[in-house]
């Protein structure tokens, strides 16, 4: 590296990844007060917090979302685990001891048991061995540092784990893990918290991104239970502010001949007859995943999808009434619904009532909401037979659409702020700020003593609402000054009728 090189590593500016972001004040107390509001509607319908890992093994998520989807097949960031004590080597002289180490760890069961990985260790201690004699005669060639880098290389030290894309999995993972069938059914749980996914980064599309989620798990299939979770779901986005919401409903079946299946085979042969006039990324769907078909977006492909053979018209009898009872029960809540047969969801998982909300303001990424019923979900992975139905809210989302309707403003304010000079005053400001604070008012203190006008400026531009003004005459006098900075007003009171008065307003924050 040249010198000047080096220099301007040194200046490196460090940015937040592509794709993330950090969450600054004052915009941090609307999260707050979002997650808040969850906190509070959720418990009333007798929902839990649950706080799963953010990292589980990458197999969790193939085996739930589906190695089809695209956050399996290419969204998802995935690393390899290690056993603490292992280091890759670095330079050829390294190999020898790694693999010793790699041999005793894989003794010990401390790496993965695969054929895979007991033919790599088997071919790299093969090529050191070549190596080394090859070396003594001095036949040594790069073919054999590139061998040994191969065979070392493949070696898998450790499983495959995986940032979360989503966290359904992981609650199903929880509820086998700590046997919760055995806890009376269902059972609610309810999360907060980042996803990753390394999708193409825009407006309201981030790689790492925050859900509030629930899932109800175990117990009946009731169609009560999906129109109650709906119905918590909007009485949610009622509570934070959230205006000109739609929510969409669906039954896309179970997966039976009489029901899906039959449909997608039949809506598979009809898209064959149309290939020709869809985009590449609906033709290879007709092969992988044809329902994802009806969720395109693309403008020529529109008048072709509406002649589509239709799901609601393909529902076996079972799935029919509980779709028509979910219906009813919404309307018995007073939820609003559109019904969209389009609306297939993206997850492997999913079956019978799927929805979705979309808000205003966010443009083509407009979908704040997606949920839906999963029965198979947790034997799937592992679990006994349970019923399951959660959604996910993205509450990026949710923050930008609450922001351009305007309610997302949040002043940054403090209430009070101390303006004291001399250290008499500063004693008795310190007390002030502790009393002021314990009643929940937020009051800034200034460290060092400033000028009165300096110190009122500075009032200002943080938006406080009152000055405490704290001088020599105040403190001898023992009469302290109040002033209301929106009107100019001053007041002069005595320390325990100054705070008394304070105590009678409320808090800004
Ligand atoms: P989309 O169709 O918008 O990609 P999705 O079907 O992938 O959404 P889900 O996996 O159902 O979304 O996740 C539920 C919600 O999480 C979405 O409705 C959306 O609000 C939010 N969400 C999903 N991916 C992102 C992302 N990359 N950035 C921000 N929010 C996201
Ligand atoms: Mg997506």
């Amino acid at each position: 590296m040249s010198d000047a090189t080096a220099k301007k590593e040194e200046r490196r500016k460090f940015q937040a990844i592509r794709g993330t972001r950090d969450l600054l004040p004052p915009e941090t107390t609307l999260w707050n007060r979002v997650e808040q509001t969850a906190h509070e509607v959720f418990a009333t319908f007798g929902y839990g917090e649950i706080r799963p890992p953010i990292f589980e093994p990458t197999e969790l998520f193939a085996r739930a979302v589906g190695g089809e989807t695209d956050i399996v097949s290419k969204e998802m960031y995935t690393f390899e685990d290690r056993p603490e004590e292992v280091e890759k080597p670095q330079v050829f002289q390294d190999f020898e001891r790694y693999l010793r180490s790699v041999q005793e760890l894989f003794e010990k069961s401390r790496i993965p048991q695969s054929k895979e990985n007991e033919e790599a260790i088997k071919q790299l201690e093969r090529t050191l061995k070549k190596a080394s004699d090859a070396h003594a005669h001095q036949l040594f060639d790069v073919g054999m540092v590139a061998t040994t880098f191969y065979w070392a290389n493949a070696i898998k030290l450790g499983d495959e784990l995986s940032l979360r894309p989503e966290a359904t999995a992981s609650v199903c993972r929880a509820y086998i893990e700590h046997n919760m069938q055995q806890l009376p059914q269902p059972v609610k749980l309810y999360y907060t918290g980042p996803m990753f996914r390394r999708e193409r980064p825009q407006k309201g599309r981030y790689r790492q991104f925050y859900q509030i989620g629930a899932e109800v798990l175990g117990g009946t299939d009731a169609p009560a239970i999906d129109a109650e979770v709906i119905e918590m779901l909007m009485t949610f986005f009622d509570k934070v502010g959230l205006q000109g919401a739609t929510l969409y409903i669906n039954s896309i079946g179970h997966n039976a001949d009489n029901c899906r299946r039959g449909y997608v085979a039949g809506l598979k042969a009809a898209l064959e007859k149309v290939k020709e006039k869809l985009g590449p990324d609906s033709q290879r769907r007709i092969d992988t995943n044809p329902l994802r078909v009806l969720d395109s977006k693309l403008e020529s492909e529109q008048v072709i999808i509406a002649t589509l053979p239709r799901i609601a018209d393909h529902l076996c009898d079972e799935c029919k009434t509980h779709y028509a009872e979910v219906k009813r029960q919404l309307e018995v809540r007073g939820v609003l619904y559109q019904e969209n047969w389009r609306l297939v969801r993206g997850l492997d998982y999913y079956m019978r009532t799927t929805f979705e909300i979309t808000a205003p303001g966010l443009g083509s990424q407009n979908a704040v909401c997606g949920g839906g019923r999963y029965d198979g979900l947790v034997e799937l992975l592992g679990g006994p037979p349970a019923k399951g139905i959660g959604f996910a809210i993205g509450e990026d989302r949710l923050i930008l659409s609450l922001q351009e309707s305007g309610k997302g403003r949040v002043p940054q304010r403090r209430d009070v702020y101390i303006a004291w000079m001399g250290e008499r005053a500063y004693a008795a400001a310190i007390r002030a700020a502790k009393d002021l604070r314990k009643s929940g008012f937020s009051v800034e203190l200034p460290p060092v003593e400033q000028k009165f006008g300096k110190a009122l400026g500075q009032a200002d531009k943080l938006g406080a609402k009152y000055a405490l003004i704290l001088g020599d005459n105040e403190v001898s006098e023992a009469l302290w000054t109040l002033k209301t900075l929106a009107t100019g007003e001053q007041a002069k009171l005595t320390e325990p009728d100054l705070l008394q008065f304070l105590r009678n307003q409320k808090p800004a924050t």
